[in-house]
């Protein structure tokens, strides 16, 4: 992998370059991307009372996750799913992400407990239609929640194994683990079982939980991928095998700066990790509530660190490569990719 190490051999990216970039986004909630008008309008019609501003509200990991909670459990109807999916994905084509692997987390939302097949179709509706209009292809990956209980993980992998939608593609699991403490043994059935029916796995850790929590995700969830990791890098011994295996951390710069899990981009590991050899992309995690698209993360690490359009086109590359799309559409990114690097800008 090219790193440079000598300092920037190529330009620091502008907005239009990395807008163009040709690249894949890999750790993104479908929570965190409700439009406020859809949610101010769905609370109207339910006579429910928004408290105040809700990007306002999120500064940390528990604030954060109340506030998808309140949004998402306004929705109960099949067209307010169509539409969030669908502008889901005009939303990603407008940031020229050219596929999306979506997390989609049921527990936050309650109008469809029981309704599993109801509420994936309709998000597959949006997004089918999305996608004959032009914009980015999306795979779910269906998540679970830290503080559930085995028996309900084992249930919704049961489900998306029988649902046999090729929407489904990885079982991911999200929420806050310093509050559920060392919960990886409790899903491990879950994972092994997800492996077993051939679904890609993706595991949050190492964000609200130290290494420890992404040594388990590796060793016990068998994650292919780890959405932020970032705090992997208080144990060396853990970075290199991160390395060594070629496990890509869905790095979130904006979201680790707003729930405090960093102080300050300038202290985001995520340029130590990088020149550690470990694979690296660029996401947003919830770009509607933070306010934030992938050119922006992108444009805001590239500054910090001083890193060239060489530096994040490798990364555009890692999110290509560890996205869960088809080994042929990821084919075709690549290529994609690698023509727009050649082409004279
Ligand atoms: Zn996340």
């Amino acid at each position: 992998m090219g790193h440079s190490d000598q300092g920037a051999q190529t330009p620091i990216p502008d907005r239009g370059w990395l807008l163009a970039l040709p690249k894949a986004e890999v750790h993104v909630h479908l929570e965190g991307c409700l439009a406020p008008e859809l949610v101010s309008s769905a609370a109207r019609r339910a006579g429910a009372e928004l408290p105040g501003d809700l990007e306002q509200g999120v500064h940390d990991l528990d604030s954060l996750l109340r506030t998808l909670d309140i949004s998402c459990a306004l929705i109960d109807t099949e067209a307010e799913l169509i539409d969030i999916a669908y502008g889901f994905s005009r939303h990603e084509a407008d940031s020229g992400v050219r596929y999306a692997d979506v997390i989609v987390n049921p527990a936050h939302w309650p109008a469809w407990r029981g309704r599993l097949d109801s509420f994936v179709a309709a998000l597959d509706a949006g997004f089918t239609a999305a996608e004959t209009d032009g914009f980015t292809p999306v795979g779910i990956c269906p998540s679970i929640g830290r503080d559930q209980s085995a028996s309900e993980a084992v249930e919704l992998v049961e489900w998306i194994v029988a649902d046999q939608s090729e929407r489904l593609v990885a079982l991911s699991i999200d929420g806050n683990e310093e509050a559920a403490g060392r919960s990886s043994p409790r899903f491990a059935d879950a994972f092994g079982r997800a492996a077993a029916a051939g679904f890609h796995r993706c595991v949050h850790a190492g964000e609200s939980s130290g290494p420890e929590g992404v040594w388990d995700a590796i060793d016990l969830l068998g994650a292919e991928r780890i959405d932020h990791g970032i705090r992997c890098v208080d144990d060396p011994a853990l970075v290199a095998e991160l390395a060594r295996r070629g496990i890509a951390l869905d790095v979130c710069p904006t979201s680790n700066v707003r729930l405090g899990v960093v102080s300050s981009l300038h202290d985001h590991p995520v340029e130590q990790l990088r020149a550690a050899g470990v694979r690296v992309s660029i996401n947003t995690d919830d770009p509607f509530l933070l306010g934030t698209d992938i050119p922006a993360e992108m444009a805001s690490v590239a500054t910090t660190f001083s890193w060239g359009t060489d530096v994040v086109a490798e990364m555009a590359r890692t999110s290509i490569d560890a996205s869960f799309a088809s080994a042929e559409v990821k084919r075709a990114l690549q290529n994609e990719l690698s023509a727009f690097l050649e082409s004279p800008s």
